[in-house]
């Protein structure tokens, strides 16, 4: 394949800060608040995690982080930089070189190794299979699974799974990671292991880590957590307070 020579831009860190974001959905007469006005200011290195129950808004707003949706009102901004009104093509860039995704499901290619897998965004940039293994595999050795590069996905357990979506999102060094409710497939001890790795490379790499769950035991892993509520934070730690 013809490297594709997409143009990355410069790494370094980034705070990624939420400043009065809402989105309402409409469903015939009712109004449904999911993110109600809400500022929060995350560092890079640190993890911060929103534990909130189902509906609470979570996936909302890091569909709105992700570019993926816009807010009503509000903005999101990642080293200074709206990213909630990007044309299409810089949405798509910035979730390729400066955003890493991680989500409950793990859902990676059936059929497909774990190495492969592992290597989509590097092959997306790069557009050689060979430069993008080349990038993936150390990252995949570091993440514990030097011995199931080229195991199939449906053949690995629901931890390396995760394992290995973590090594897709950290894939071309991102500089803000949104993890939605990574752990919620998981037992305590592999979620365990998945928080204390998501820690681990928020801090080495200078993250900015945005990981929502509804799992209680994100707290003890966070750098700070914050409770939310009907689309907003029901406290004001010193991250939130950061925030203008
Ligand atoms: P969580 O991830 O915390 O479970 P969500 O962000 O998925 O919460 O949803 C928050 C609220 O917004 C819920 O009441 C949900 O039903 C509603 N919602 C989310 N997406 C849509 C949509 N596309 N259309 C209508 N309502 C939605
Ligand atoms: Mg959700």
């Amino acid at each position: 394949m013809r490297p594709c020579r997409a143009r990355r831009p410069e790494r370094r860190p980034a705070l990624l800060e939420f400043r009065d974001v809402r989105k309402h959905y409409r469903t015939g007469e009712e109004v449904v608040r999911a993110v109600d006005g809400l500022s929060l200011t995350i560092g890079a290195g640190k993890m911060v995690a929103l534990y909130g129950p189902s509906g609470s808004g979570k996936s909302t707003l890091l569909r709105i982080a992700a570019a993926i949706e816009p807010p009503d009102g509000g903005t999101v901004l990642v080293d200074g930089r709206d990213v909630t009104s990007l044309s299409e093509r810089d949405a798509a860039r910035y979730r390729l070189f400066v955003l890493g995704w991680i989500n409950q499901q793990a859902d990676l290619i059936g059929g497909v190794t774990a190495l492969d897998n592992a290597a989509i965004k590097p092959l997306a940039a790069f557009g050689s299979m060979r430069r993008a293994r080349r990038t993936v595999a150390p990252l995949l050795e570091r993440l514990g699974l030097g011995g199931r590069l080229d195991h199939r996905a449906e053949t690995l357990s629901t931890g390396e799974r995760q394992r290995v979506m973590i090594a897709r999102a950290l894939a071309l060094d991102p500089q803000v990671v949104l993890a939605d409710e990574p752990t919620g497939n998981l037992d305590s001890r592999r979620s365990r292991e998945v928080f204390e790795l998501l820690r681990e490379e928020t801090h080495t790499r200078g993250l900015a880590t945005l990981l929502v769950t509804h799992d209680e035991r994100a707290a003890s892993y966070a750098d700070a957590v914050h409770s939310l509520q009907d689309g907003l934070l029901t406290d004001s730690g010193p991250e939130a307070a950061l925030a203008p």
